[in-house]
């Protein structure tokens, strides 16, 4: 298998842009109302502090891409907390409300609480708190959820894909406890990172297994476990649509062991389409980007660990934001900058999937989970 993947340093090395041709003659202060060409608002984003990750979950850093030879990205390549909140400052300019920090695993950036003290600090065009959140592995969460509450975290989502021990140990393939991971929610919990939400990978005939038992262990506990069909992202995860299961399905299993009824969306653009327990036992959400693609509605742009901007999760190249961070551009220019690009934006690859030679053009161009954000 190997030996038919594109080394993914090459991807990064060529296939972003530079966005200073983006900087108008005329500059605009931001307004805090941005559209894309198909009038989609800039509202949610997405920052990866770091693309290394402890763990090797299957469907995203597979061990035989992902391996001891593998080259992560150097320290100084990174964007420090710096630029990252000084870019932050910017997006919230333009109307983002809500930043996801993610990964790689992002507790293990060095002094991420200090990461979220600083994007804490900034408040939305109409003055109130962020939403701010993090995607967590919850390797590293029970040291460190009290600290990152007290930092001004709000909310956390935390990677569980099975809670049969065994299930779990050969998805993330390096032999971590279910009990661990429970560990780090019940430590979130207690810190109030509310609410709070568990995110399941489903690979059909791999997991799906799982689907029941976990919507039984979480029922009741306040914990809103949403499953995720299984994406064609990156090139290097092996996907096949065989082992995608449709949330369709996911949803007829868990409502014929628990009644489940639909509720709606809690703001334009949310991933996941929500149902409760008819019985009061709280909710599930199901993310079907595979089979019911959500475009349409996709106000989400993802700032990578080393400052390139995409505007889509299955993107081929990316913008650098990054060069015109160190160059002595001023915060007007770089709004302008980003404006300019948003306002440009016709991603949809979701809807385009079907197309087998959309899909073929992509195939091993796109850009990799773990080095992007989830
Ligand atoms: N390491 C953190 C974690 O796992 O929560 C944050 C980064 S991870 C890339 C973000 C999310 O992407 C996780 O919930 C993970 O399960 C999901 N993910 C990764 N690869 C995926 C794929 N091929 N299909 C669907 N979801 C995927
Ligand atoms: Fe790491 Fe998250 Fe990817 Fe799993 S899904 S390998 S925990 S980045
Ligand atoms: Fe957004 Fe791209 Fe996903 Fe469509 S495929 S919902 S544009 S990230």
């Amino acid at each position: 298998m190997t030996e038919t993947v594109i080394p993914i340093l090459d991807l990064r090395e060529h296939r972003y842009r530079s966005m200073a041709s983006g900087i108008p003659a005329e500059l605009v202060p931001p307004t805090g109302l941005l559209s894309d060409r198909r009038g989609r608002p800039l509202h949610d984003l997405r920052i990866s502090v770091t693309d290394r990750c402890n763990f090797r979950c299957v469907y995203c850093m597979p061990k035989d891409v992902f391996d001891k030879d593998y080259t992560f990205l150097p320290h100084a390549e990174l964007l420090s907390f710096e630029e990252i909140t000084r870019a932050a400052r910017l997006f919230v300019a333009h109307g983002v409300e809500k930043i996801r920090l993610t990964g790689g695993e992002p507790l293990l950036r060095k002094n991420i609480e200090k990461l979220v003290e600083m994007l804490a600090r900034l408040e939305t065009v109409s003055g109130k708190p962020l939403d701010l959140t993090l995607t967590t592995n919850a390797s590293l969460l029970a040291r460190k959820a009290r600290a990152l509450r007290d930092a001004g975290l709000t909310r956390v989502s935390v990677s569980l894909d099975a809670i049969d021990d065994t299930t779990f140990r050969r998805m993330n393939d390096v032999d971590f406890a279910v009990r661990d991971v429970l560990a780090g929610i019940e430590a979130a919990q207690a810190a109030g990172l509310a609410p709070l939400k568990v995110n399941m990978v489903v690979k059909r005939g791999v997991n799906d297994s799982e689907i029941v038992p976990m919507a039984a262990h979480f029922r009741g506990s306040g914990v809103i476990v949403r499953f995720i069909e299984f994406m064609d992202v990156g090139a290097s995860n092996h996907w096949c649509m065989d082992e995608v299961l449709p949330s369709a399905e996911v949803v007829r299993r868990i409502d014929a062991a628990f009644p489940l009824e639909a509720i709606g969306a809690n703001y334009l653009g949310e991933t996941a389409e929500r149902w409760r327990y008819r019985d009061g036992a709280g909710e599930i959400g199901v993310i079907s980007s595979v089979s019911h693609a959500f475009c349409g509605d996709c106000s989400r742009i993802r700032l990578s660990t080393e400052g390139r901007l995409y505007l889509c999760l299955f993107a081929t190249e990316g913008h650098d934001l990054r060069e015109l961070l160190r160059s002595g551009r001023s915060d007007l220019e770089i709004a302008n900058a980003i404006a300019a690009l948003w306002q440009q934006r016709t991603d949809n690859y979701s809807e385009q999937r079907s197309d087998p030679a959309i899909r073929a053009a992509r195939a091993e161009r796109k850009i990799e989970m773990s080095y992007i954000g989830g």
